[in-house]
């Protein structure tokens, strides 16, 4: 498994719903050796799986460098990063590599949500809190969306 080595990332940028930490800020917890409830940090952190981390995306795309942190599960593929801000270009490229797979693909922007399309088009599926409708929906279809938990 790859070293953290000084990345941050995940513990800005996702909420923690045990502590209440909200999403885009940096934990309180953390300090300049790491997290300082590391034995009994809460299970939302322990069970957070960095794709970067385990070797599931290549090397070159360490979160610091990126400013994305991409998390996987058995369901999807969800990246993260900051408010108004697009994965950059090579994190999209492996992105949409995974959208091309059949896998479904999900980027949190912020408190926006958009899913990617097997062309590699982003299709917003929440702002804020609000869900967003396909256009091609009539008004009393029901919606369906991508989990909105962290990660
Ligand atoms: S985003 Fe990945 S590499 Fe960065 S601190 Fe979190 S687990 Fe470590
Ligand atoms: S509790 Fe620790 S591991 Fe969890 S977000 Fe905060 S600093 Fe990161």
């Amino acid at each position: 498994m790859r070293s953290c080595n000084g990345c941050t990332l995940c513990c800005e940028l996702l909420g923690i719903t045990e502590i209440n930490k909200p999403a885009n800020s940096k934990c309180w917890n953390q300090t300049r050796d790491g997290c300082s409830v590391y034995e009994h940090r809460p299970p939302s952190c322990a069970q957070f799986e960095c794709a970067w981390r385990l070797s599931h995306v290549p090397k070159n795309l360490r979160p610091s460098k990126t400013g994305a942190v991409i998390a996987s599960n058995n369901r999807m593929i969800k990246c993260f990063v900051r408010e108004n801000q697009v994965p950059h270009k090579q994190v999209m490229e492996q992105l949409a590599d995974y959208a091309k797979a059949g896998i479904t693909v999900v980027i949190a922007s912020g408190s926006d949500r958009f899913v990617l399309t097997r062309s590699g088009g982003m299709q917003q599926i929440f702002q804020g809190q609000e869900a967003v409708a396909p256009a091609h929906h009539s008004p009393c279809s029901s919606r369906h969306a991508a989990s909105d938990q962290d990660p």
